[in-house]
């Protein structure tokens, strides 16, 4: 994992609360997430056609994202990293229990 000190803030992925307000704004937006790969997911809000990058890496035991969006970049639980967050945890599990 390279270091992305300084150039980009990287939010941490709490509890549900620290990302609940992200999580509800997601279920009412309902953005299309792609998976790029384990870890790296493209999301589009279906509306305006918008797509941000966003990441999820594990660090110390604790889960961190990023969002390319303006959001995202000021270290904000934005509803892009909640509905890619969402996607995570599911693979993880899954990977998890092969
Ligand atoms: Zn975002």
């Amino acid at each position: 994992m390279t270091e992305t000190e300084g150039a980009k803030k990287m939010i941490q992925l709490t509890t549900a609360t620290a990302i609940e307000k992200a999580i509800t704004k997601a279920r009412t937006v309902k953005p299309r997430v792609h998976v790029n790969c384990f870890g790296s997911y493209t999301v589009t809000n279906k509306t305006t056609g918008a797509t941000y990058t966003v990441t999820c890496e594990k660090r110390d035991g604790r889960r961190f994202a990023s969002c390319t969006c303006k959001a995202g970049e000021l270290g904000r639980a934005c509803y892009h990293v909640a509905a890619a967050a969402g996607i995570h945890v599911q693979l993880a599990t899954e990977q998890a229990s092969h």
